[in-house]
C-alpha cells in the first residue's frame, strides 16, 4: 500500500482532472432515491474519490449500512455490500470484519441509525477499536421515516415529533466517539467536500475505529420544517458558518469559537486493533490463525 503522503498528493491532483465514477457505480441500481438537494450524493462522491486515491481493488472494500436514506449508499456502489437492519449496521460490520479481517469495512449510517437505535453498538465498536470506518451522515433528523427529531437535533429545532421545538440537548458525535475509545475522530461537512475527501482518505488508511461526523443536509424535512429557503442557504448557515477548521481555530480566543463546531481530524491515536488481538488469542488457544 502506498504511503499517506504519496496518495494524498495523488488525491489532490485527482481533483484537478475529471473523475470517472463509472467503475464504482452499479448503474442498474439507478436512479437513486435521494431528494434533490440532499447532501448524501456529495458525501458519496467524496468517498469514491478517497477510495480511488487509495488505489486498491473494489473487492478489498465492504460497505455496510443499516436503515435510512444514507443507508441506501451501499446499494449504488460496486463493492462488497451489506444493507442490514435499522441500528444494526455496526453489529453486522463487526461480524464481517471478524470473518474477513483483510477487508476494509466502511459503515454508512445516519444520526438516528448510529446514535439512537444503534447507540449501544456505536459505543462498543469504538471501545473495541475494531478496524472500520464509521461515516455518520449527520443531518440532524430522521429523513427516511419522515422527519422525527434525532439525537443530534439541536434544541429548539422543529421536527415532526417536536412541533414546538426540540427540548432535548444533542449528542456531540465526536466527543462521544473519543470518550468511547475510537482512535480516529474527525468532523467534516458536505459543504467542504474537498476536505471531506481528504478526511475520508485518512480515516480509511487508519488502523482502528475511525469515526467521521459528517454534517449533511436534509432539505425535505429539516430544511423545510426549519424555514431554510434554499438548500444553499441551509448548507451555508449550518455547515459553512457553523463550523471552523482546526487550523483556522488555532490561536483564536474562545469567544471567537462560540457556537462553532471544529472541522478536521480532532483526535488520533495508535492502539491495539481488535481483530489483530483476536487472532493472537486464537493462536494462543491452539486454533488456526485468522
Ligand atoms: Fe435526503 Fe432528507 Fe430526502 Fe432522505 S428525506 S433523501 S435525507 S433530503
Ligand atoms: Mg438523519
Amino acid at each position: 500500500m502506498e504511503t499517506v503522503a504519496a496518495a494524498t498528493k495523488k488525491s489532490k491532483k485527482a481533483k484537478q482532472v475529471p473523475f470517472d465514477y463509472s467503475k464504482y457505480i452499479r448503474k442498474g441500481k439507478l436512479p437513486h432515491i435521494w431528494c434533490a438537494g440532499c447532501g448524501h450524493g456529495i458525501v458519496l462522491k467524496s468517498l469514491l474519490r478517497a477510495i480511488d486515491a487509495i488505489g486498491r481493488s473494489n473487492d478489498d472494500f465492504a460497505l455496510v449500512s443499516g436503515i435510512g436514506c444514507s443507508s441506501r449508499t451501499p446499494g449504488y456502489v460496486n463493492f462488497n455490500t451489506l444493507h442490514t437492519l435499522h441500528g444494526r449496521a455496526l453489529a453486522f460490520a463487526t461480524g464481517l470484519k471478524m470473518a474477513k479481517p483483510n477487508l476494509k469495512v466502511i459503515v454508512t449510517t445516519g444520526d438516528g441509525d448510529a446514535l439512537a437505535i444503534g447507540g449501544n453498538h456505536f459505543i462498543h465498536t469504538c471501545r473495541r477499536n475494531i478496524d472500520m470506518v464509521i461515516m455518520v451522515y449527520n443531518n440532524y433528523i430522521y429523513g427516511m421515516t419522515s422527519g422525527q427529531f434525532s439525537p443530534t437535533t439541536s434544541q429548539g429545532m422543529i421536527a415532526t415529533t417536536s412541533r414546538y421545538g426540540n427540548i432535548e440537548p444533542p449528542f456531540d458525535v465526536c466527543k462521544m466517539a473519543e470518550a468511547a475509545g475510537a482512535t480516529f475522530v474527525a468532523r467534516a461537512t458536505a459543504y467542504h467536500y474537498a476536505e471531506l475527501e481528504k478526511t475520508l482518505y485518512e480515516a480509511i488508511m487508519h488502523k482502528g475505529t475511525a469515526v467521521i461526523d459528517i454534517l449533511d443536509s436534509c432539505p425535505t424535512y429539516y430544511g423545510r420544517f426549519n424555514k431554510y429557503k434554499t438548500v444553499s442557504e441551509m448548507m451555508e448557515k449550518i455547515e459553512k458558518d457553523g463550523t471552523i477548521s482546526v487550523k483556522q481555530a488555532a490561536g483564536l480566543p474562545p469567544e471567537k469559537l462560540e457556537g462553532k463546531l471544529l472541522r478536521g481530524i480532532l483526535y488520533k491515536k495508535e492502539r491495539t486493533e481488535y481483530t489483530a488481538e483476536y487472532a493472537k488469542l486464537v493462536e494462543k488457544a491452539g486454533g488456526k490463525k485468522g
